[in-house]
């Protein structure tokens, strides 16, 4: 297959990229590299099946030849990263989505949305299923995330029904691993930037709020199952090993072996407007459609993860 994978240079683009090469397919990879970082696919530059567009997916897209899928996973995804950058991240959910299902249909191709938990919003009901409508803040600051993805599930759902275009939506949970930036943001690298440079871990609010932590490779595998798969609505992809955020800041310290203490902070900023309190796939839907599971526990994910960061942590005091 010829397949397009827009927020290539991206965490999950990157990837996902490595995945279909990996298969034997040809991947055209694009990024309008506000959030993604050519490090992560520098090592499929040159690749004879790899090939690399520099265009924002909010304007008209051109990508010559044929294509057998387009898997549309652009978006900047941390808080910190959509409240530095809402209208981008307006845009792309929106008009970064209709351009990429245009394309998908010029082509004949089928298409893949990367939707969000977040969708949910701050959730009523725990753990969530897709038949979940959710409970989101369209005018709060996490809204121009939230309802950009819903938007574009709603533009996708549209383009199946009334196109008859191919179409699929996974709804990932909050993922982790190697290529995450350092400094994006989100709670998995800061609280290991923290526990491995010494500072303390910083626990916005009580740290009784609940996230459900999944490693990239699942996600990858759960996201490559659904494409080929026959369904059509929405799936959720994630691990359902839920925890508190100040029992996950005393497990990242355990297994890196760090002596950081734990603050608890009050965040000035929007960063915890909206923060939802509980979060947790309920992903028996994917076990009976995809025959998938999460095959990788947290330990082993954060082991991998905090080698990999343990490095750009090193790179980052020693200045190079
Ligand atoms: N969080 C935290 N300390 C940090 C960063 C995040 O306590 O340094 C909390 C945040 O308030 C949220 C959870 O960790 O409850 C997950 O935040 P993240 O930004 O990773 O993503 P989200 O799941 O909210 O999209």
């Amino acid at each position: 297959m010829r397949v397009l994978i827009t927020g290539a240079a991206g965490f999950l683009g990157s990837h996902l990229c490595d995945r279909f090469i990996a298969e034997g397919h040809t991947v055209v990879g694009m990024d309008n590299l506000i959030t993604g970082n050519m490090d992560n696919i520098a090592h499929l530059m040159g690749h004879e099946r790899f090939t690399f567009i520099k265009q924002d997916v909010s304007n008209y897209i051109y990508v010559p030849g044929p294509l057998d899928a387009v898997l549309h996973f652009a978006s900047p995804a941390s808080p910190n990263d959509y409240l530095q950058h809402p209208i981008p991240t307006l845009k792309v959910g929106s008009l970064g989505t209709h351009n990429t299902l245009g394309l998908a249909k010029a082509k004949g191709a089928r298409y893949l949305l990367a939707s969000t938990s977040e969708v949910y919003g701050d959730p009523e009901v725990n753990p969530q299923p897709e038949t979940y409508w959710g409970h989101v803040n369209p005018i709060g600051p996490r809204g121009v995330y939230d309802e950009a993805k819903r938007f574009a599930e709603a533009m996708t759902l549209a383009y199946q029904r009334y196109h008859g275009l191919e179409t699929r939506i996974v709804r990932i949970f909050n993922t982790y691993g190697p290529r995450m930036r350092l400094h994006d943001g989100r709670v998995v690298p800061n609280f290991i930037f923290q526990a491995l440079s010494g500072q303390p871990l910083t626990v916005y609010g009580d740290g009784s709020q609940t996230r459900s932590f999944q490693f990239y490779s699942d996600l990858v595998e759960g996201v490559y199952r659904l494409l080929f798969s026959d369904e059509k609505l929405p799936v959720n992809i994630g691990n359902p090993q839920e925890m508190s955020i100040l029992e996950f800041a005393r497990k990242v310290i355990e297994v890196s072996g760090s002596s950081s203490e734990i603050v608890f902070v009050q965040p000035k900023d929007e960063r915890i407007t909206d923060d939802p309190k509980v979060r947790r796939p309920d992903i028996s839907k994917a076990k009976r459609v995809l025959g998938w599971e999460p095959k990788v526990g947290l330990e082993e994910g954060l082991e991998k993860t905090i080698a990999f960061f343990r490095e750009r942590v090193k790179q980052e005091t020693q200045g190079a």
